[in-house]
């Protein structure tokens, strides 16, 4: 390493180091999730971070930055990168690419648009996105592929799914099996409902921490540079495209107000954690377990807040000289 790309390195990890230990003394934590039992369990004291810089490929980890948590609705960004790798454009058929201005598990609009979801992103579509890739395939078939891309991606074997918040979510998935039911009713569901919930739930149980998370995330943020870290299979296209759908759909209702005070991609999960992308420049991981109103991390948002503050970052305009 050279010795600017050191100094480049200090200055992040000094910056990460500092918006950590800043919102670790904050009060004002939102809620954990409690809707999924098993998630209620989590000490909404932890906070993690990670940013993977294109240029150098090497990890700025901070606070719990190296600790397991669900990654849950983060899992739709990977569930889509395998579905199109499996259907390729088929899949536009059956899943829209429109922000659905609703919560992320909302039914009012699959009944007006018959059972098409509004796009990838909120349950409704996962749901259809994990029967696509469960066709011809086991549940556990559909769950080791989807496990395997996620390996893949982190260049981690050690990423698991988590059991306990699996059985979790199958005992108190109504509102899911709903949905799915729903689709089934208007021809948009292969799979028996159950095993597609089933691959939907174990997909949105995979833990990750967000090192792991932010290396991940490098297929989107190198797209079409063609360095060591890509992964050669997921071509720019359609990295740029899976980016365009975080933008306008990645924190469901709250899609409009990210990109306005924070402007990059990213994607949200109700265990707190946030995957966001800065194109060409960085993947960034973020964890806060306790949530908004809308279901998004309360100070996962603030800290991705001050990070594209401090280094100019936005994909509305870089300010080069800030980072
Ligand atoms: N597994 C969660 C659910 O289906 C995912 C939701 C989320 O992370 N927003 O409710």
């Amino acid at each position: 390493m050279s010795e600017a790309s050191d100094a480049k390195h200090r200055r992040l990890q000094e910056l990460v180091d500092d918006i950590v230990a800043r919102l670790a003394k904050e009060t004002e934590r939102g809620e954990v999730a409690d809707y999924i039992p098993e998630l209620a369990k989590v000490d909404p004291n932890r906070f993690g971070m990670a940013i993977v810089p294109v240029d150098t490929g090497r990890a700025v980890v901070a606070g719990d930055g190296d600790v397991p948590f669900s990654i849950q609705s983060i899992s739709k960004v990977f569930s889509l990168t395998l579905a199109l790798e499996k259907v390729g454009e088929a899949l536009w058929k059956r899943v829209n690419r429109e922000p659905s201005g609703d919560p992320f598990n909302s039914i009012v609009q699959l009944e007006y648009e018959k059972g098409v979801p509004r796009n990838p992103f909120i349950n409704a579509g996962a749901i259809v996105v994990a029967d696509v890739i469960m066709e011809g395939l086991s549940p556990k078939d559909a769950t080791n592929d989807m496990l395997g891309l996620c390996r893949r991606l982190a260049h981690d074997g050690s990423v698991y799914v988590d059991r306990n918040v699996a059985r979790s979510e199958r005992l108190t998935g109504a509102r899911n099996r709903a949905l799915a039911q729903f689709m089934a009713a208007e021809g948009n569901l292969r799979g028996s409902v159950e095993d597609v919930v089933t691959t939907y739930f174990n997909h949105c149980s995979i833990a990750m921490t967000c090192r792991q998370l932010a290396t991940a995330g490098m297929y989107l943020a190198c797209a079409g540079i063609p360095i060591g870290a890509t992964d050669a299979s997921i071509n720019a296209d359609r990295a740029r495209r899976l980016m365009a759908l975080m933008m306008t759909c990645g924190q469901y209702d709250a899609s409009g107000e990210f990109a306005f005070r924070i402007g990059i991609p990213s994607k949200s999960g109700v265990g707190g954690g946030i995957l966001a992308v800065m194109p060409g420049v960085a993947s960034i991981a973020v964890w806060s377990p306790g949530l908004d109103a809308k279901g998004n991390s309360l100070l996962g948002t603030r800290a991705l807040e001050e990070l594209v503050r401090a280094t100019g970052w936005s994909v509305f305009g870089r300010i080069p000289d800030r980072d």
